[in-house]
């Protein structure tokens, strides 16, 4: 039997690992695009970018590593198509076949659709060959406009202000990360980027991006310019679907898998930020980047490959590191009813819950690892809590876990 799965990335790895880890003895094949050996791509908007570390460093496997577990990988090797009848897979230089097939192609940055956007100067942050270029020219760059305040451009904001360039985050919406975290922290974030010199321009989007050959300038809409010489767009990211979707999957934002991640095809499984799932914690079908998600619904196909299915049930969970600021949050902040803060924000280190029913569903924790652990579980449990408990420090986290 011969498993294959397109996409050397933090899912597509695991996927194999696990197959193996779990007693798998047929072939495996990982097929990836790019040209490293799989790598994670949390540090290349955190430590990468500080030169903290190299390529060699975010290595998920070593190539010994994936021999011996005889896991036979092509890299720089894009799939263009899928004949679902003969069950092969095409690359750019050969036809490979498959019992099993499993998509874990990822997403790609979005980019802005206004004028300029093509300039030299204007670049996303991906994949390891996007923060080789990227770092390179943040070193030289003098004024940074950050288009996007979400986790990545916060966290390379931090990083450009440490290293004393002019910074500017131009955020479309009135508060940045505003889909991921609560009000309060959002402000707290924004405050905290303002303290180190970095200005946050809300409210208003990119109309065009101004320069002869290389940006110089970004405008908004409101008709306000922003000097920039680099420019990074982090306005999200767009899942790679075209092959699933020129081969009849379904498709409608993410390849639509079931709980056990098997699309429509029974040979054809799905993992990681492609797929769109079944999500408890959203209350419906919905797309999730992040490592967390990747590894789980990794563990959820290959069980399901090894005729052992369990279905995918695992707690949302993410990080970012701005600055010298840990940000943790847990659960879907989907229908957040109010807000209960754990802590004194003016002392840096605190917790805001999201409560729906008397429950909490999510949890945003500044530099409060500890809170964070126990607010997974208590997503997870879905347990009656009440907003005097969360909030009264003498309160232990774990007791409300009982
Ligand atoms: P990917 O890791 O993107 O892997 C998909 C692979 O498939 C890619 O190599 C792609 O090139 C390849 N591919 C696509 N199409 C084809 C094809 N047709 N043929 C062959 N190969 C193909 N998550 C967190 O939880 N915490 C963080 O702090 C965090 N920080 C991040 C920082 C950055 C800069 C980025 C970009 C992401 C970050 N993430 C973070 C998100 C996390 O890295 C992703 O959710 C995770 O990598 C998803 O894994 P994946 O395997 O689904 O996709």
């Amino acid at each position: 039997m011969r498993i294959v799965i397109i996409g050397a990335g933090q899912a597509g790895m695991q996927v194999a690992s696990s197959l193996r880890q779990n007693g798998f003895g047929g072939d495996l094949v990982l097929i990836g695009d790019e040209q490293q050996l799989p790598y994670q791509r949390p540090p290349l908007s955190k430590a990468f970018i500080k030169r903290q570390v190299e390529p060699a460093g975010l290595l998920l496997r070593s190539a010994a590593a994936l021999a011996e577990q005889r896991i036979d990988l092509l890299i720089d090797s894009r799939v263009t198509r899928i004949d679902r009848d003969a069950q092969l897979v095409q690359t750019n230089d050969r036809t490979v076949g498959y019992d099993y097939l499993v998509m874990a192609t990822g997403a790609r940055a979005r980019n802005l659709q206004v004028p300029g956007s093509n300039l030299a100067g204007v670049m996303s942050l991906r994949s390891i060959s996007d923060a080789l270029t990227f770092r390179s020219a943040l070193e030289c760059a003098h004024q940074v406009a950050i288009v996007g305040g979400g986790f990545i451009g916060l966290e390379v904001a931090a990083t450009a202000a440490a290293m004393g360039k002019s910074v500017t985050v131009i955020e479309g919406a009135d508060r940045v990360m505003a889909r991921a975290v609560a009000p309060l922290v959002s402000s707290w974030l924004e405050a905290m980027h303002s303290s180190m010199g970095t200005r946050i321009l809300k409210g208003h989007a990119v109309a065009s991006l101004g320069g002869c050959s290389r940006v110089q300038s970004v405008r908004l809409t409101n008709g306000d310019e922003v000097r920039a010489d680099l420019v990074l767009v982090g306005v999200g990211g767009v899942p790679n679907v075209e092959i699933a979707k020129d081969a009849g999957l379904e498709c409608p934002n993410g390849i639509t898998v079931n709980e056990f991640g098997q699309t429509s095809d029974p040979r054809i499984l799905a993992a990681g930020d492609c797929t769109l799932h079944p999500n408890r914690f959203a209350g419906g079908e919905f797309r999730l980047e992040s490592v967390q998600n990747a590894i789980d619904q990794a563990k959820t196909v290959a069980g399901a490959l090894l005729g052992d299915p369990k279905p995918y049930d695992s707690v949302p969970w993410f990080w970012s590191d701005q600055g010298s600021v840990k940000l943790q949050t847990t659960g879907l902040p989907i229908g957040t009813e109010s807000y209960v803060t754990r802590g004194d924000p003016e002392s840096g280190r605190f917790t805001v819950f999201h409560l729906k029913g008397g429950r909490v569903i999510a949890a945003d924790s500044i530099n409060s690892p500890a809170d964070h652990m126990c607010a997974r579980r208590l997503v997870a449990a879905n347990h009656a809590v009440t907003a005097e408990t969360l909030r009264d420090p003498n309160t232990d986290l774990k007791s409300l876990l009982l």
